[in-house]
């Protein structure tokens, strides 16, 4: 898609508000960040779908060590005999005990799919854990998180391209939208 100052994703409108050259730069700075954290190791890159699929690809292009990435997701059910869901991480084909491990997630808001993410990997005993983002929305965090690696903060406003939807549409801009009218 072209760049444009304003798109229309099915009934709402949203504005131009991260140009590709802004996530470009912020998206190598973070990648040189980890190449150089992770000298010397082979980490597993597991990347949040659907959000962080454009994300994960030009970010791991970026990043130079040799590494491994899985594309992944968190389920979560309700038990038979539980209180509380059950959560298990779903297209995770590789053994990662031992491993070191990068979340890449799309978008950070409450921090609670982070929370439960880090919960449910923890018992698949990697070496390390560090978290890897491309957006944060500092003012909505719940909870307390590390987020390592996070490559732009933004304000509590809705955003959709460059991998993140609005109601499975607008994943498919090269720039990142803001919400201007609902
Ligand atoms: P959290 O658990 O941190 O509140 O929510 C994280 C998830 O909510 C993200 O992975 C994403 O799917 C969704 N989300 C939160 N904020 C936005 C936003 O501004 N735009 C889009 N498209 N999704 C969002």
């Amino acid at each position: 898609m072209k760049e444009q100052k304003t798109i229309q994703v099915k009934d709402k409108t949203f504005a131009i508000s991260v140009p590709q050259d802004e996530l470009k730069l912020q998206i190598k700075r973070i990648a040189d960040q980890i190449s150089h954290d992770y000298a010397g190791l082979q980490p597993i890159f597991l990347a949040v779908l659907n959000g962080s699929f454009i994300f994960a690809a030009d970010l791991l292009r970026e990043v130079d060590l040799p590494c491994e990435i899985s594309f992944v997701k968190l389920a979560s059910y309700q038990g038979t005999n539980t209180t509380g869901s059950i959560r298990e991480i779903i297209g995770l084909n590789t053994d990662i005990t031992g491993r070191p491990v990068i979340i890449v997630e799309d978008i950070i808001d409450t921090g609670l799919t982070m929370v439960h993410m880090l919960e449910t990997l923890k018992g698949h005993n990697p070496a390390s854990v560090d978290v890897c983002t491309l957006l944060l929305k500092p003012s909505k965090l719940q909870v307390e998180l590390d987020v390592r690696y996070c490559c732009l903060e933004i304000p509590d406003d809705f955003v959709v391209g460059y991998g993140l939807d609005y109601d499975g549409f607008g994943r498919n801009t090269k720039d990142i939208y803001t919400l201007i009218q609902s």
